[in-house]
């Protein structure tokens, strides 16, 4: 398998759809005139009753004002959701969701809801109940901007029953697909409008080697790291054109602002990068500013001038970094300092709704070792 293609990571530029998706409401309409005697026309065929647009909260936040995130799973059938497939999944995901640090220690800042998709059969073919589409042969999802878009507009059509479940501010949707085949992604529409003005993301995850490592890093490297954290790739393996490379940085000087891509710095110089002010702290990680970033190692063939805190995927490959947003090959990576720091301010921000100081992260950090 070609693992350029294996996983796929791919920020689209997206506009967005008015909703447009009309999804079941649950309980069919009782007839008061249904004489309570009547039986099924077949009793042998069991009448599974649909929850499809029912959610259940699974966690409610014990700190701070609660930070959404919001389950749901596609290619599920109403006999899936019956025979517990569906809430299996769901609560293996949300374990992983909090598997690694600072996510582990900051579990209770969190509300958790799961909300409940009924597809008419397991086939992710585009016709399921989020209209997930995935290729036989090169393991990806093939997804047009439109088709991108009603996604979206239908998972924010689920979430609605969420309290604040369509928030712009401080709300995530993470959609596990029922196949084992492989693939990740996740769309932000505040990245693709270039303003990071809507919080909102939405990641797409396959449960791929079912009780292995790979659907849970990759789960944690789409869902806690580009939705949540708005961390970007720190892996590179392609080659990027002149014009793609520009518009990025243009992108970055925004996106810092804001707290996002927070682990890539257009400046070769560590001392003008994001992770400045954390590298005399954490001498055993040994941050620097090295080669790659966005998923590019070279621009027209020569080595990309995009850094990230660890890795140089320039001079060699990207499967052999330690972090998590460069690497999702290996069962032992994790969050390095710079995003470690990110996740942690953020959840102070939205949680707590004031800005962490480098002293407390620093404290923090240092008592999860
Ligand atoms: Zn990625």
């Amino acid at each position: 398998m070609n693992v350029m293609f294996k996983k796929f990571h791919l920020i689209l530029l997206l506009i967005f759809a008015l909703p447009l998706s009309a999804c079941g409401d649950g309980d069919p309409v009782e007839n008061p005139s249904k004489p309570e005697t009547e039986t099924p026309t077949n009793p042998s065929i069991p009448q599974v009753q649909s929850k499809d647009g029912k959610h259940e909260v699974r966690q409610t936040a014990k700190k701070g004002n609660g930070i959404n995130l919001i389950f749901m799973g596609d290619g599920y059938t109403d006999k899936d959701i019956e025979a517990g497939t569906y809430d299996k999944d769901m609560n293996r995901f949300i374990e992983h969701t909090f598997a690694l640090e600072p996510m582990k220690s900051l579990r209770d800042y969190f509300n958790v809801a799961v909300v409940y998709v009924a597809s008419k059969n397991n086939s992710l073919d585009g016709n399921s109940g989020i209209k997930t589409s995935i290729n036989d042969s090169a393991e990806q999802f093939y997804h047009t901007a439109e088709q991108v878009a009603e996604q979206e507009s239908i998972i924010d059509k689920y979430a609605a029953a969420v309290k604040d479940g369509n928030s712009k501010t401080n709300t995530i949707y993470g959609v596990i697909a029922n196949t084992q085949k492989s693939a990740g992604i996740t769309h932000t529409p505040g990245r693709a409008s270039g303003k990071c003005d809507d919080f909102r993301a939405y990641s797409l995850v396959t449960k791929y080697n079912e009780y292995g490592y790979d659907e849970k890093i990759t789960w944690i490297h789409e869902f806690v790291g580009h939705a949540f954290g708005k961390l970007d790739d720190e892996y590179g393996w392609k080659d990027s054109d002149t014009q793609s490379l520009q518009n990025y940085k243009t992108f970055l000087e925004v996106a810092h602002r804001a707290g996002w891509s927070l682990n890539v710095s257009a400046s070769a110089q560590v001392g003008e990068s994001p992770w400045a002010d954390l590298v005399e702290h954490y001498k055993g990680e040994n941050l620097g500013c090295y080669h790659g970033g966005n998923s590019w190692n070279t621009c027209n063939g020569a080595a990309v001038d995009l850094y990230n805190p660890s890795w140089d995927n320039f001079n060699d490959v990207y499967y052999n970094s330690s972090s998590i947003m460069g690497n999702t090959y290996a069962s032992n990576v994790k969050f390095n300092a710079p995003c470690r720091r990110a996740l942690y301010n953020l959840i102070i921000k939205l949680g707590e709704g004031r800005e962490a100081t480098l002293q407390e992260f620093l404290n923090f950090d240092s008592a999860q070792k």
